[in-house]
């Protein structure tokens, strides 16, 4: 097993084409955009993606551009705060619980070292179709040359085409959800996580990127409203029932701040296997987390650094294979299955029994668990 073609470079693909480059493989990487150093938009790292990041020696280089802290505050909309929790370290005790980032800086520093490694690089290029032969399998490219691989890691995300090439059925589906985000300014006093409840909207909250940034986020209905205003007053509308930070946010969000707003959707390919022949599927072309405990990039890079010491092993690749995905369907299972509560309790409140908390501590402490 020498010659590896990973299909995509966000974050499972570039952590895996580190993990097996730095294993000795060949390895090609594909991917579609010509422009790679990815989208700004912040995002929370936990523990569990902070030590599969340092397995690919990317962590020292990620921890000065990114923000870490250690507890979370549950707020009122109206700024009180009702509790601090400390988060659990899921990537051991040495790591801190949480960081916050932009998406880009991550994305920067793995596509420069893997840039720095030598990998074969192909932008603007995708995988058209496969043919699985013995022992190795042939893949078409968009730039109409055809190659053959020992192993194909297809790591295309939600709207996976590998996933269809693969023949599983499995489709996104919708949460009920929509999420606006922005990246703003803070101030010193928050610097760590915090979500707010009983607003007016499903819920808010922020969390630290830097020294001087955040990005905060609100959840809604998952179509955006034709209401004829901008996104910034769109935003500011929406924000306008929660206070405390955020009327500093608030006050912050300008025309020229990074905002977004998208449905959120999910999928979890649980009842089909990951595999056909010698293509493999990982990350979010197989499971696609709801952001609700911000483990879906944590998931991909749990997955992408299990693979690669699979691979490293001994004996019959389509048994390995077979062994990673079992295991790795249990884990994500814990993961999609909280998040889909809490999804869930967020749309219907009214419900009895409602312990987000409890749910939230308890999915990140499983995680505690080595991957
Ligand atoms: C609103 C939101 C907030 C989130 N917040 C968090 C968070 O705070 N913390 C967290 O851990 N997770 C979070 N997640 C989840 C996380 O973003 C994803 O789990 C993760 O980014 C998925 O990475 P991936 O590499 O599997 O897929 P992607 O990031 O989708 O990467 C797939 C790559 O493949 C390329 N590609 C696609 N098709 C082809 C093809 N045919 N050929 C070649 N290349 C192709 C794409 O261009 C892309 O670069 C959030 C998700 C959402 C939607």
């Amino acid at each position: 097993m020498k010659n590896i073609l990973v299909v995509g470079g966000g974050i499972s693909g570039t952590v895996a084409t580190l993990a097996l480059q730095q294993q000795g493989k060949n390895v090609t990487l594909l991917e579609r955009s010509e422009h790679w150093h990815g989208v700004g938009h912040g995002i929370t790292v936990q523990g569990n993606a902070l030590k599969a990041l340092r397995e690919v020696g990317a962590l020292e280089r990620i921890l000065p551009r990114t923000h870490p802290f250690t507890e979370l505050q549950l707020r009122h909309a109206d700024g009180r705060i009702i509790t601090t929790v400390d988060t659990p370290r899921t990537g051991g005790p040495e790591l801190p619980p949480t960081l916050g980032a932009l998406r880009s800086e991550l994305q920067s520093v793995l596509v420069d070292m893997i840039h720095e490694a030598g990998v074969e690089v192909l932008l603007g290029t995708r995988l058209i179709s496969y043919r699985n032969e013995q022992n190795s399998v042939v893949a078409q490219l968009s730039d109409g040359t055809s190659r053959r691989f020992d192993l194909v890691i297809a790591a295309d995300g939600i709207n996976s085409e590998t996933r269809k090439l693969a023949g599983i059925t499995h489709e996104k589906k919708p949460s009920g959800l929509g999420i606006w985000r922005v990246v703003t300014c803070r101030t010193p006093e928050m610097n760590c996580a915090s979500v707010f409840h009983h607003g007016p909207q499903y819920k808010a909250g922020y969390t630290p990127i830097s020294a001087d940034l955040c990005y905060a986020y609100v959840l809604t209905d998952p179509v955006r409203p034709d209401n004829g205003l901008s996104d910034t007053e769109e935003l500011k509308r929406l924000l306008a029932g929660y206070h405390g930070p955020f009327d500093f946010i608030r006050e912050s969000i300008t025309e020229e701040n990074m905002k977004n707003f998208q449905p959120i959707e999910w999928l979890f390919v649980d009842d089909e296997s990951w595999r056909d022949g010698r293509v493999i599927l990982i990350g979010d072309a197989v499971h696609a987390c709801p952001p609700l405990i911000a483990q879906g990039a944590a998931q991909c890079c749990e997955d992408a650094v299990l693979l690669a010491e699979y691979l490293a092993q001994d004996g019959p690749v389509e048994a390995l294979l077979d062994e990673f995905i079992q295991r790795r369907k249990k884990r994500v299972a814990g993961v999609v299955e909280a998040s889909l509560q809490l999804a869930d309790w967020e749309l219907h409140p009214e419900q009895e029994g409602i312990d987000t908390a409890g749910v939230m501590a308890g999915a990140l402490q499983q995680l505690t668990q080595p991957a």
